[in-house]
């Protein structure tokens, strides 16, 4: 490639530009790595000390007269689409993204260019999500029911991303919430490096049950199963997945109740954000690429799906069991 550089490269080389934190999108092992500020110290924190530089959004860097910048893609904190400009061609790889503005990610931003490269994780006409605000009522009244009840809530959340967009809605409940440490530790060093997020306690070994029954306690997907949820008991299981819109998922994850929240856009989002680049050629990855890159050609939008290794972060994992034959 022209620029020498490679984005969310599976295997490590050179010069490495990263859409986000997610660990199918930073992979260990490469000599340079480029990524938005706020992606920096998570990347610190999940591939160790390293050779980092970060920018701003929409700050142009040139690597060998490649144009590069980051525009944001309101997938989680830090997340950016990778704008590439050489010789008045423009070409915008989305990383993962969603259109809903969750107040924690830099809203997404469509970006005008020749080609884009777009997710279709959801890109399935199936996939509709409700506006956030019904699901955290939804899951608000989950947990008030539950501690009236007596019994802890267990929400299955990933833990960089999904964990922070709930909190706040979670806190308004007024109830304490804890975490699992791997939760916890994304939350620490977001804490750490300025970003202001309602009180979170760690789940530890010596945390007395008492203060946890009857609250709030944040896990990643695969808790679920494990003894660790013991000291918990009394309690209930919420999942928070965009799989948990499909009917029968709840159940065959052994789920008390399933909240279809996703950090990617439903199908509707992928066609508007794809609509809005005024792109003439479109490359779909990650999900239902073929169905997706097909629609779009009978929309007379150029098209062609792409495959890739992507799609196996913490979040698609919670949800790939689940996930009906494209
Ligand atoms: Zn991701
Ligand atoms: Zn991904």
């Amino acid at each position: 490639m022209q620029g020498d550089f490679y984005i969310d490269p599976w295997k490590p080389v050179n010069r490495a530009i990263i859409t986000h934190a997610h660990s199918d999108h930073a992979r260990p092992g490469s000599h340079y790595y480029l990524c938005h500020h706020f992606t920096k110290p998570l990347l610190q924190l999940r591939l160790g000390d390293n050779n980092y530089e970060s920018i701003g959004w929409k700050e142009t860097v040139t690597m060998n007269g490649v144009q590069v910048s980051l525009h944001p893609a309101g997938h989680i904190i830090g997340s950016a689409q990778v704008r590439v400009e050489y010789k008045d061609e423009v070409w915008v790889v989305s990383g993962d993204y969603k259109t809903e503005d969750d107040g924690v990610s830099t809203a997404f931003e469509p970006v005008p260019c020749n080609v884009f490269i777009t997710e279709s994780t959801f890109g399935l006409p199936i996939y509709k999500w409700k506006k956030q605000e019904v699901i955290f009522s939804d899951m608000k009244n989950w947990i008030n029911d539950n501690h009236a009840a007596g019994r802890t809530s267990v929400v299955i959340a990933y833990s960089l991303g999904k964990a922070q967009r709930i909190l706040q809605p979670l806190a308004q409940t007024g109830l304490p919430i804890f975490a699992h440490g791997a939760v916890f530790n994304v939350h620490q060093t977001l804490v750490n490096n300025g970003w202001q997020l309602p009180l979170v306690n760690r789940v530890a070994f010596e945390t007395p049950k008492n203060d946890m029954a009857g609250n709030i306690i944040i896990a990643p997907s695969g808790a679920e199963s494990s003894p660790w949820m013991k000291r918990f008991a009394p309690y209930s299981v919420g999942i928070c997945s965009g799989w948990m819109q499909v009917r029968g998922n709840v159940r065959r994850k052994n789920a008390d109740a399933g909240f279809a929240l996703s950090d990617h856009a439903d199908w509707e989002g992928l066609l508007t954000a794809v609509k809005a680049t005024g792109a003439t050629k479109v490359y779909s990855t990650h999900g239902f690429q073929s169905a997706f890159a097909r629609y779009l050609n009978e929309q007379g939008i150029e098209a062609e799906e792409v495959k890739t290794y992507y799609g196996n972060d913490e979040e698609e994992n919670i949800e790939e069991p689940s996930k009906p034959a494209s």
